[in-house]
């Protein structure tokens, strides 16, 4: 938001904090900072880190006219001696310099501004040096610095501001008293905006105050510019509407029903609703960019993450985010981000976001396949396939993403005799429980002996065999058997070759879990769904989990 402010009125800079008292949501520095200025503690140099907007040159320069104000150092200054107005008028003064970063880079700037900290000061009583975005300085000139803060003047200060922490040497660092300002939350800046609202006569509606804040992103400055330019625009009251059109804010129902679209797999719609939203002169880019923010925003709604959320909002957030469960929601974003990588590069971003668009449709589809997977094999048709209780499918899981459909394997054709029966005994499983079924039509062989019906899983299908060992499948197992074969069998579960088998002695020293797991990878490679969802969503099989 660099938009030009009035002459008239500047609500940053009218509403920058002149006090400790003042600085908004930053309590823990503020109270840290007056301690030490009261306790006649003053560093040789200070590092203010945080996110932009937040009140770090404010604070830079509050703590300049502490040290420096004819009656300090001090925790209020008077606001009226010379270096006090010098600093509030222009943010330097005659022995506080202030320099950014950013705009003056070079390295003769700083040695020049680092060597004049060296000098007495002129009238003050220290000589200050303000650097806003430090971090932005090159190698020269923190050497130039380190050496100054090695052995610094006593009358020499450093105020350092930085918005990446991170990219500030560990040397410059280390000889910095650090304060760390926090992000400011949607409330922390729409409650000022109202308190300035109100000092300033501004009519101005709380959803418009909390769209101005949102689209602020946690910088008070940039808040308070907006409201200045919805003021000067306003005919009395600041509106929802109106503050939509100075963000040039996407129509949210429109954005919403393409979520909802989306969310409900409609693609017909989805493109629709997405016309309509560029038809209104919007960039596909600006779109996009507020997709991705809507997204977002109610994937943190869904994680519990509900503290920035509007009071006015909650209901609706709510209502959106029951529309996609948390995991598609979770792809959905990931997917947008993808996205928004490819139309940087992209010189047709309109087509770009249609393809994103009509691929989050897909994933609605998605969940069903994996609902209708872990039901067992093959459902025949949807309800069948939903009349089964939604019990986990022992096999394997790719990323969490789509299971893998357990390989379909015809049982083994049963021996002459009692082979009706046997058939039978699995037709009859197949009615009770689909599962169950599926897993017992995994065995390699199932035969009668004497009293006993024996299933006999092969190494690789021990997962199949400790399932049906629960109680549960266990009875069921029996009152099948009982009426398939007319009188009462006793069910064993065996693991290993047929008796008549000739598995290598190797093969079952091999981990049941190796040879699992590479069964369920190259079934996973080859499976037709896995296949397709993995092209759709630009996926990598990096990792199959069983299934307990
Ligand atoms: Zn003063």
């Amino acid at each position: 938001m660099s938009s030009p402010k009035p002459a008239h009125l500047s609500l940053p800079r009218k509403w920058r904090p002149r006090t400790f008292r003042e600085l908004v949501g930053q309590e823990a520095v503020a109270k840290t900072l007056s301690n030490a200025i009261a306790e006649g503690k003053v560093a040789p140099a200070y590092l203010l880190t945080g996110p932009r907007g937040v009140g770090k040159t404010s604070t830079a320069r509050l703590l300049a006219r502490a040290l420096n104000c004819d009656r300090g150092p001090t925790v209020e200054p008077c606001g009226e001696c010379a270096s006090c107005r010098e600093i509030l008028d222009r943010g330097d003064s005659l022995d506080v310099l202030e320099m950014d970063g950013a705009s003056n880079r070079k390295i003769e700037n700083a040695r020049e501004l680092i060597e004049t900290v060296r000098y007495k000061p002129q009238r003050d009583r220290y000589r200050i040096a303000i650097i806003d975005e430090v971090h932005m300085l090159t190698t020269e000139a923190f050497n130039a610095l380190l050496k100054t803060l090695e052995e610094p003047p006593a009358h020499a200060r450093f105020i350092l501001a930085s918005t990446e922490l991170h990219k500030i040497p560990a040397t410059i660092v280390s000889r910095c008293q650090r304060f760390r300002f926090r992000a400011l939350t949607i409330a922390d800046v729409s409650g000022q905006l109202a308190r300035v609202a109100q000092a300033e006569g501004i009519q101005a509606t709380p959803r418009a105050l909390d769209l101005l804040a949102a689209a602020a992103e946690g910088s008070l400055r940039d808040a308070l510019s907006l409201l200045d330019q919805a003021a000067t625009l306003s005919d009395g009251v600041v509106d929802e509407a109106q503050c939509a059109e100075i963000l040039a804010l996407v129509d949210r129902e429109l954005l919403e029903a393409l979520y909802s679209a989306v969310a409900s797999g409609d693609r017909s719609a989805a493109i629709s609703t997405l016309t309509r939203l560029t038809e209104g002169g919007h960039d596909p880019r600006h779109v996009f960019k507020e997709f991705l923010t809507l997204l977002r925003r109610l994937l943190m709604f869904s994680a519990g993450a509900t503290a920035d959320v509007p009071d006015a909002d909650r209901a609706r957030m709510e209502t959106l985010a029951r529309a996609m469960p948390y995991e598609n929601l979770l792809r959905a974003l990931s997917l947008a981000v993808d996205s928004d990588q490819i139309s940087r590069r992209s010189e047709d971003n309109a087509l770009v976001l249609q393809m994103l668009v009509l691929r989050l449709c897909e994933l609605p589809r998605l969940r069903r396949i994996e609902e209708g997977m872990r039901t067992g094999p093959a459902p025949v048709d949807a309800s069948a396939a939903r009349a089964e209780p939604a019990r986990p499918q022992p096999g394997a899981r790719i990323l969490g993403l789509v299971p893998v459909e357990p390989e379909r394997r015809p049982a083994v054709p049963p021996p002459p005799e009692p082979g009706g029966q046997i058939a039978r005994f699995h037709e009859i499983l197949d009615t009770r429980r689909r599962l169950t079924a599926a897993q017992a039509s995994l065995a390699e062989s199932v035969l009668v002996e004497a009293d006993e019906l024996v299933l006999r899983f092969g190494i690789d299908r021990a997962a199949a065999k400790e399932a049906l060992e629960e109680p549960a499948a266990r009875r069921l197992l029996s009152e099948v058997a009982r009426e398939a074969f007319g009188r009462p069998l006793r069910v064993v579960l065996k693991t290993g070759p047929p008796a008549n088998g000739d598995l290598g002695q190797a093969a079952r020293d091999v981990p049941r879990a190796t040879i699992s797991r590479e069964r369920a990878v190259s079934r996973a490679e080859t499976d037709p769904v896995v296949r397709s969802a993995m092209e759709l969503f630009r996926a990598e099989l990096t990792e199959v989990k069983e299934e307990e």
